[in-house]
């Protein structure tokens, strides 16, 4: 069942009559249910908007925030005092501002997230949390002192017209995560969830993904907040309590909030666990306990409500899907015409870099001709990995010069590094299993990209179709989807780190005669880093030899590969040979 990954309908048809239904079963609920759990139900909506927003930072960011409800308060606030300086626009434009007060309250949380991981992170969130819970007691929320109500929409100023509002709010609010989670942001937040350094191989800006999923999380935070004023009219500083923040990400972690459903789920065990200890006539403080248990078990398994019960419904639905590898056994078409090499586009000299006491790399030189080609080999530990990495900007300590077509990338970051044309893949997976095969490569080559143009590049390499969820492919050919997505940026070089090191070894001359082909194809000259010989060999017009950091030999194959001084360095590892 072939379905095209970009088909308008699904992208857009399926979520908006989804929507349509959401609202109209809301209204349904707001009619259909009796007041009190009316009142229950508006509480839920507003738990779930704070969730869905939890989602987005914790869940695909990866990022620890323990004060979404301080975001909220900041919401409230604003809702509260437009309210009673009677600002124009009522309730919803209200709402909004708020939203985006919160926006830029999660901007200016996320800036120490730029350099805090995990605990760290955890420990500043949380002290914010509790010192804005101290603030709000010493200030209060503005009106509350004086008495006045907030003023909901003249049409919905009823609970069960209010709860219908609240119901279309959540959609929208529903409908926004999920396109915003299929743009650039999102792919961005998956990136750097899942590896920093991919993520600024591919050209994006680390900070930038993770600042704007801080306020994209917050400002549904400020949205929920707002919604929370025009629901108890006055709104009270015990609402947002740190606790109550650190109870909402343990729910948001052990249901899976990243997934719609789930924080929606979510979102009804937060009203319905309270609700029912206090039938069971069980204290409700039982209720931080319980959310404690699931959300330690969540946290320690890595697992979660949504992501089970979304495997227990794909193993029922396709029992025998398996992983999906690479097919490359058929040879690529060798009609294709080479193009002779040109000058130098990239030029490296005199590179160098120690770790404490050791000297990783030192003086190396070597250039990559236009058009062409070169091959870098050497023994384990020989300084492979570490020559990319100072190439691709990542070891800035590194002494030495790197000239792209003319220009010099000294001083310029990973990311800048990936935008002026040099792009790298890694010899450890980076590839974030969470998008589409698709997605990540639009996400890494970064430029508009046509249906056929990625169908085309994915079947050259033999990798599976871009619909494909990249968790359900094997090491082996996400490395290659890595390749892709970067050849489609259309560099000028590509530094290649092992790219056969997942793959079968029938598969290496295999890869080799499609990466022969690749400036040719893609116009884009290759540094290929490889341990394999015979792969080399089937590759590279050009080798330079690396061994114990510094330079052994460099100029066309033949000659290399006879030189002696070549063989014996790898005359511990002869069966390569
Ligand atoms: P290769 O890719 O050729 O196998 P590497 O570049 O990974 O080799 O490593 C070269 C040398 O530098 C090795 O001795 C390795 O132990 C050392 N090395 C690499 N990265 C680091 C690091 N971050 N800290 C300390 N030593 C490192
Ligand atoms: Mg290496």
């Amino acid at each position: 069942m072939p379905r095209a990954e970009n088909s308008p309908l699904t992208r857009f048809g399926v979520p908006l009559v989804l929507a349509v239904a959401a609202v109209a079963v809301g209204y349904q609920l707001s009619v259909g249910l009796d007041g009190y759990f009316v009142f229950l139900g508006i509480t839920a909506i507003v738990a779930g908007i704070a969730l869905l927003g939890l989602g987005v930072v914790s869940g695909s960011a990866g990022m620890i925030s323990l004060c979404q409800l301080t975001f909220a308060a900041v919401g409230a606030w604003v809702v509260s005092y437009l309210n009673k300086i009677e600002a124009p626009g009522g309730l919803l434009l209200w709402l909004l501002c708020g939203g985006l007060a919160a926006g830029v309250a999660g901007i200016l949380v996320g800036l120490p997230a730029l350099r805090l991981r995990g605990i760290n992170l955890a420990v500043v969130t949380l002290g914010l949390a509790a010192a804005a819970d101290l603030t709000l007691i010493q200030i209060q929320f503005p009106g509350t002192v004086d008495g006045i109500s907030i003023e909901r929409p003249e049409m919905f100023s009823t609970d069960r017209e209010y709860f219908w509002l609240a119901s279309i709010v959540l959609t929208v609010c529903c409908l926004a995560v999920y396109f915003v989670r299929r743009s650039r942001w999102g792919s961005g937040w998956q990136a750097v969830a899942f590896s920093e350094r991919g993520t600024a191989a591919a050209g994006a800006s680390v900070r930038t993904s993770k600042l704007t999923a801080f306020a994209v999380s917050a400002a549904l935070g400020g949205v929920a907040g707002g919604l929370l004023a025009g629901q108890v009219s006055q709104v009270y500083p015990p609402s947002f309590s740190a606790m109550q923040s650190l109870a909402l990400y343990v729910l948001a972690i052990m249901s899976g909030a990243h997934l719609i459903d789930m924080a929606i789920f979510g979102a009804i065990l937060w009203v319905a666990v309270p609700e029912l200890l206090k039938r069971w006539g069980v204290p409700q403080d039982w209720g931080f306990v319980i959310f404690g248990l699931l959300g330690t078990h969540a946290l320690t398994t890595g697992g979660n409500l949504g992501t089970a019960v979304r495997e227990l419904w794909r193993r029922r639905a396709k029992s025998a899907r398996g992983t999906a590898g690479i097919e490359l056994t058929a040879p690529p078409d060798e009609s294709i015409e080479l193009p002779p090499l040109g000058e130098p586009v990239l030029v490296v000299r005199d590179l160098s870099v120690s770790f404490g006491e050791v000297k990783a790399l030192s003086g190396v030189d070597l250039e990559v001709p236009a058009n062409g080609v070169l091959g870098v080999i050497g023994p384990n530990g020989a300084g492979k990995s570490t020559l990319v990495d100072i190439i691709s900007g990542f070891l800035p300590q590194a002494t030495g010069t790197v000239e792209l077509d003319g220009g010099t990338l000294n001083g310029l970051s990973p990311t800048r590094r990936a935008r002026a044309g040099l792009r790298r893949t890694f010899q450890q997976d980076r590839v974030p299993a969470g998008l589409s095969v698709g997605a990540y490569v639009r996400f890494v080559a970064r430029r508009r990209l046509g249906a056929a143009e990625i169908d085309d590049a994915l079947s050259f390499f033999g990798c599976p179709p871009a619909r494909t969820p990249l968790r359900r492919v094997d090491v082996g050919a996400r490395r290659l989807v890595e390749i892709v997505g970067h050849l489609l940026a259309r560099p000028k070089v590509l530094l290649l780190d092992e790219p056969a090191a997942g793959l079968p070894h029938e598969e290496h001359v295999a890869l080799g005669l499609r990466l022969r082909q690749v400036p040719a194809r893609f116009g884009v000259s290759v540094l290929l880093i490889e341990h394999d010989l015979d792969l080399v060999r089937s590759v590279c017009d050009r080798i330079t030899v690396l061994d114990f950091g510094q330079v052994l030999a460099s100029g066309p194959q033949a000659e290399v590969l006879a030189n002696p001084e070549v063989l014996k360095a790898y005359m511990g590892e002869t069966e390569m040979l």
